[in-house]
C-alpha cells in the first residue's frame, strides 16, 4: 500500500508520515512549490527528514498553474495578508490527487491539525478544502485523525485507526512526544514559512500587480533586494547585501533591465520600460547604495545603454519610494 504526503519538511507533515510508515504504508514525501515557500532554500532540511524517517522525497512544481488559477482569484478569498489558504490547500490536495494517480498510490495524507490555525484548519475549513479538491474520503490527517470522520484507507483496513492521533488545537505538546519518540534530529526548518502571510511581502505583490501583470519569472524579483517604486511608474530593486546581489545579477526577465556600475555596491534592477526621469533617479539611487567613495560623475549601464549622473541623493531620499 503506497501513500502520497502532502509534505513541507516541517514537524507536523513529517509526524503524519512517520505514523503511516510505521505501519508498514510506503510513503512518498511530495512537496509542491507554488513559489512564495520561503527565500531560503530547505531542500537539504526536507531530503534529511525524509531520511530519518524512511520515505522517499519527490517535489512538484505548481507556480505557473498557482498563479492562474490560486493566487489572484481564490473562491474563499484570502487570510490576514495575501494568502489564500483554503484555496491554496484545496489546491495542493488536487495536485496531490494527480500525482498520487500517477504515481500508483491509493491515498493522501497530510499533517493538519484540527484548530491548529485560524482560518485554514478548522473543521468548516478542512471540508472545504475537501469539496473544493474532490478529496473526499482519500485524504487521511494522521494527526487528528481519530476526531474526523473515518476516511477510505480506515474504513478499508488498510490504516489502524486506533493507532491514529486525536491532537486538537494550538498546543503543540503531542508532537513534541512523538519526535522523541521517533528519534528525530534537526526538525526546526530553517528560514522562515510562507512568504503570502508575510504583510510587507503581500505589499509588494499588490504593487506589482497594480502595475503590470504578474508571471512566474517575476517572483523572484519580489523576494530579493531593497524595492522601490519611482514617481514615473517604474519598478527598482536595489541588492541589500552580496547575496541578493549575486541572486539578482543571475535574474533573466524581460520586464527589467540590470543596472551596473564599476563602482563597488549594489546590483540593480529597473523596469525595462522606466521613463528617462526614472532612469536618471535610480541611478542616483543606486549610487547612493555604493559602498565605496567617489567623486563627480558617474557612468552607470542600463542593460547596454550607458548613463551619466552625479550622486546628490542620499539612502534617506530613497526612503520614500520603498513598497
Ligand atoms: S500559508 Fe501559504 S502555503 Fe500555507 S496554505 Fe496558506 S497560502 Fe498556502
Amino acid at each position: 500500500m503506497k501513500a502520497i504526503a502532502l509534505f513541507s519538511g516541517g514537524l507536523d507533515s513529517t509526524i503524519a508520515a512517520k505514523l503511516l510508515i510505521d505501519q508498514g504504508i510506503e510513503v512518498i514525501a511530495c512537496n509542491i512549490n507554488t513559489g512564495f515557500g520561503s527565500t531560503k532554500d530547505r531542500l537539504a532540511h526536507m531530503l534529511n527528514m525524509c531520511e530519518q524517517i524512511g520515505a522517499e522525497f519527490r517535489s512538484v512544481d505548481i507556480r505557473d498553474e498557482y498563479i492562474r488559477e490560486v493566487l489572484f482569484s481564490p473562491k474563499y478569498g484570502y487570510g490576514k495578508n495575501f494568502n489564500p489558504c483554503i484555496d491554496c490547500h484545496a489546491k495542493m490536495f488536487e495536485v496531490a490527487k494527480r500525482v498520487m494517480e500517477e504515481w500508483g498510490a491509493s491515498f493522501l495524507i497530510s499533517g493538519e491539525v484540527l484548530g491548529q490555525r485560524p482560518m485554514s484548519q478548522n473543521s468548516e475549513s478542512l471540508q472545504k478544502v475537501l469539496n473544493l479538491s474532490d478529496c473526499e474520503g482519500l485524504l487521511l490527517r494522521p494527526l487528528s485523525a481519530q476526531l474526523l470522520t473515518p476516511t477510505i484507507p480506515e474504513t478499508q483496513g488498510w490504516v489502524n485507526r486506533e493507532k491514529l492521533e486525536s491532537i486538537n488545537g494550538r498546543n503543540r505538546d503531542r508532537q513534541m512526544e512523538l519526535a522523541v519518540q521517533f528519534g528525530l534530529k534537526d526538525y526546526e526548518a530553517p528560514g522562515g514559512g510562507c512568504l503570502l502571510t508575510d504583510e510587507k511581502f503581500s505589499n509588494k505583490i499588490r504593487d506589482f500587480i497594480a502595475h503590470d501583470t504578474f508571471s512566474v519569472e517575476d517572483i523572484p524579483t519580489l523576494k530579493y533586494g531593497r524595492q522601490l517604486r519611482l514617481p514615473e511608474r517604474a519598478k527598482l530593486i536595489i541588492g541589500r547585501n552580496a547575496e541578493d546581489n549575486e541572486i539578482l545579477e543571475g535574474i533573466e526577465n524581460s520586464k527589467f533591465l540590470h543596472i551596473t556600475t564599476k563602482l563597488f555596491g549594489p546590483h540593480c534592477l529597473i523596469s525595462r520600460n522606466a521613463s528617462d526621469n526614472d532612469k536618471v533617479l535610480a541611478a542616483k539611487l543606486m549610487l547612493a547604495y555604493c559602498k565605496q567613495d567617489f567623486e563627480g560623475e558617474q557612468t552607470l549601464l542600463f542593460g547596454e545603454e550607458e548613463l551619466t549622473t552625479v550622486s546628490d541623493l542620499s539612502r534617506h531620499d530613497a526612503q520614500k519610494y520603498f513598497i
